[in-house]
């Protein structure tokens, strides 16, 4: 028997690194899932769905843009009407963006607040309003390590992972006796385009904290992810869990 046989749920930005991997680990548990990602990420998706299907498993693709109202309610109705249920939701899509508070362009703070934490809470809001109604379900959302701490140059993201913590512990409250576990992950500097595609220097910045002297793995990610979203962390309720090779332990750079 495997963790998520006779599942379905859903995970966000899951064409590319984190989401990706986290939705063939869902996949390889047992579990049906609904890749859900922007259009322009179609070709990605369409590739996360093959690697699923050639392990055996059962995903389709959904174009979604998390930042959509009516996006993401058809999206938790195409995840009930294709698979009979909603179990989970890994509300993972995000996007970065880069300045020093002063420097950052009202339109990237905007864009980052309208997907990083308006999709969350869009994404939490329609699954909550389903599985409220269905008996329960679980819930992991992404924040970061800089839903933790300060980062210089990324105050605009670090604002919007500390929404996604405080939504997470707000909600993770609200809907606990109703059994629908809600749970964050915060990833440290973890090896996806999103972090790869910087400069070299803004990579040597982020890889300044890691004791371990490396990146993450996404699939590092998704085995949290599993573990969370599984009966095993029943009793894990409003967590942020870090995931971050130890980079914000301590206040020390170990380079
Ligand atoms: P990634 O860029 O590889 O993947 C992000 C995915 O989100 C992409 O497929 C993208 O198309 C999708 N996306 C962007 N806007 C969207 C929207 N409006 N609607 C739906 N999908 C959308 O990045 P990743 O590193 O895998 O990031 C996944 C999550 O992990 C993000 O929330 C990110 O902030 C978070 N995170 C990443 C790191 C890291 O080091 N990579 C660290 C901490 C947190």
């Amino acid at each position: 028997m495997r963790l998520f046989d006779g599942k379905a749920g859903f995970v966000t930005g899951a064409a590319s690194g984190i989401g990706r991997a986290t939705a063939v680990a869902y996949a390889r548990e047992g579990a049906r899932v609904v890749i859900a990602d922007i259009e322009a990420s179609r070709a990605n998706s369409e590739e996360t769905v093959a690697i699923i299907k050639a392990a055996g498993g059962e995903a389709l693709f959904l174009p979604t843009d998390v930042s959509k109202a009516d996006q993401v309610k058809q999206l938790v109705d195409t995840v009930v009407s294709t698979y009979g249920r909603l179990d989970f939701a890994f509300n993972n899509a995000g996007i970065l963006a880069t300045g020093f508070t002063a420097d950052i362009e009202e339109r990237d703070f905007d864009r980052i607040m309208a997907i990083d934490v308006k999709g969350v809470w869009l994404c939490m809001k329609y699954a909550i309003l389903h599985m409220k109604a269905h008996g329960g379900g679980v819930i992991v959302n992404t924040a970061s390590e800089a839903g933790l701490v300060g980062t210089p140059n990324a105050g605009a993201y670090v604002a919007a992972k500390h929404a996604v913590v405080g939504l997470t512990k707000t909600a993770a409250g609200e809907y606990a006796n109703m059994k629908i576990r809600i749970n964050a992950i915060a990833p440290g500097a973890i090896a996806t385009p999103m972090v790869l595609d910087l400069p070299k220097e803004a990579q040597d910045v982020l890889m300044d904290p890691q004791p371990l002297h490396r990146f993450g793995t996404p699939e590092e990610v998704a085995e949290a992810v599993i573990f969370l979203s599984s009966d095993k962390a029943a009793f894990i309720i409003g967590a942020t869990l870090s995931i971050d090779g130890g980079a914000t332990s301590n206040a020390q750079s170990y380079n």
